[in-house]
């Protein structure tokens, strides 16, 4: 048993104790939480917190590290993808997953909701420290196609399944834009079946909601560019979140990823939704700060998110659109943006909610019976995380 103190530990589940110590056994199950460090034989400076929990990455796209331009924006963005994701051998691909696996442990995340395309990553992931949720991500204009696209994506479900069936998964929609309305159905359908989670990319560039509103605009333009029917895709008069909750079940826990451009009364709205609804819809708001400004060199509105009590999730997105894997290097882009968000709300976004929305009770927090995985964060400036804060994996 390991008696563990530091000058601040950070349990979540309540409010920070100063010189708290806490007890974990061999296998890292939690024994005590106390206030007092009597008895400690390992003390840190610094601040003690569970395991960070990324509700968003694509773990498949590592090898696109540095390969894609910074501040280009979201059309670009794509370009690039779509044109030098498959130059890459299939050493390089499985090497740059083993490689971004290892850095998410080290960089003391413990569990992951990451988004497949392909097979490529499962057998690390089965391998693999780290909890993966699979997002089984379908994305088709063609309502003719649906069926097909759907069934593919039901074929990479069981395999999954099959190669280990603790690696949970579930089939979801890549974004507003890119899924017709019979694959959103099947998506749905098969969501309330399973009783499953749903992610989905929202509001990640201003384009996103032009296209819905007025049929214009920069996203609309590339795609007809790229030969796509734009009658596919409704003018709805609404914006690309008003437009797709609707298509979403009600019944499922749902994480909208990006919301970089969700304004004030797309919440307001959310609400009304809410409420005129038979059944409250749980959705949990994720933020990649990082991801952001590497493509549209934006941030979400912080603020209001505080203000209108959402509950956020951190990710880090892909190495494609990221410099790291790390969460603790999300919350310092948020912490040097929005210095006076405290540190307790920052480190409930990286750890507790997560784990809420992926249904994992034995992470996210630091209380007696859980395994959530301890973090160390050295260099801190009394209850802020700096540039300079380091993280440390001690169980
Ligand atoms: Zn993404």
């Amino acid at each position: 048993m390991r008696k563990i103190s530091a000058d601040y530990i950070f349990p979540i589940a309540t409010e920070p104790i100063k010189n708290g110590v806490i007890s974990v056994d061999d296998d890292g199950t939690i024994i005590n939480v106390e206030s007092d460090n009597q008895g400690a034989n390992e003390h840190y400076e610094g601040i003690i917190c569970p395991g960070f929990i990324n509700t968003h990455c694509h773990l498949e796209l590592s090898h696109m590290r540095s390969q894609v331009s910074e501040n280009a924006g979201m059309i670009q963005f794509i370009k690039e993808i779509l044109s030098k994701r498959s130059s890459f051998s299939e050493e390089e691909i499985q090497d740059a997953i083993s490689i971004a696996d290892a850095e998410m442990i080290k960089n003391g995340i413990v569990a992951v909701g990451d988004i497949s395309n392909s097979i490529d990553t499962f057998n690390r992931k089965a391998k693999s420290s780290i909890f993966y949720h699979t997002f089984i991500e379908v994305f088709d204009f063609n309502p003719e196609k649906a069926d097909e696209t759907f069934e593919t994506a039901k074929k990479l479900s069981t395999q999954l399944s099959t190669l280990n069936f603790e690696l949970s998964n579930s089939i979801v929609p890549h974004a507003p834009y890119s899924v017709s309305e019979k694959l959103f159905r099947l998506i749905a359908d098969e969501a309330v079946k399973k009783n499953s989670i749903i992610s989905i990319h929202n509001q990640e560039s201003l384009g996103e909601s032009e296209l819905f509103i007025s049929h214009s605009g920069p996203m609309f333009e590339a795609f007809s560019k790229m030969g796509i029917n734009m009658e596919l895709i409704p003018k709805t008069g609404v914006n690309s979140l008003r437009t797709t909750l609707p298509k979403l079940p009600l019944s499922q826990k749902t994480l909208l990823v990006h919301n970089t451009f969700t304004t004030k009364e797309d919440l307001q709205w959310v609400k009304n939704y809410q409420v005129s609804s038979i059944k409250y819809q749980e959705l949990y708001w994720c933020s990649c700060p990082n991801a952001n400004i590497y493509i549209e060199n934006k941030l979400p509105d912080y603020d209001l998110f505080i203000e209108e009590n959402l509950n956020v999730t951190i990710g880090t997105d892909s190495l494609a659109s990221n410099w790291s894997l790390s969460i603790l290097d999300e919350l310092k882009t948020i912490s040097k943006y929005y210095p006076q968000i405290p540190l307790q709300t920052l480190l409930t976004w990286a750890t507790r909610n997560g784990a809420e929305f992926l249904g994992l009770n034995q992470l996210g927090t630091l209380e007696k019976g859980k395994k959530p995985g301890l973090n160390l964060l050295k260099n801190v400036d009394g209850m802020m995380i700096t540039e300079k804060t380091e993280i440390v994996k001690l169980v």
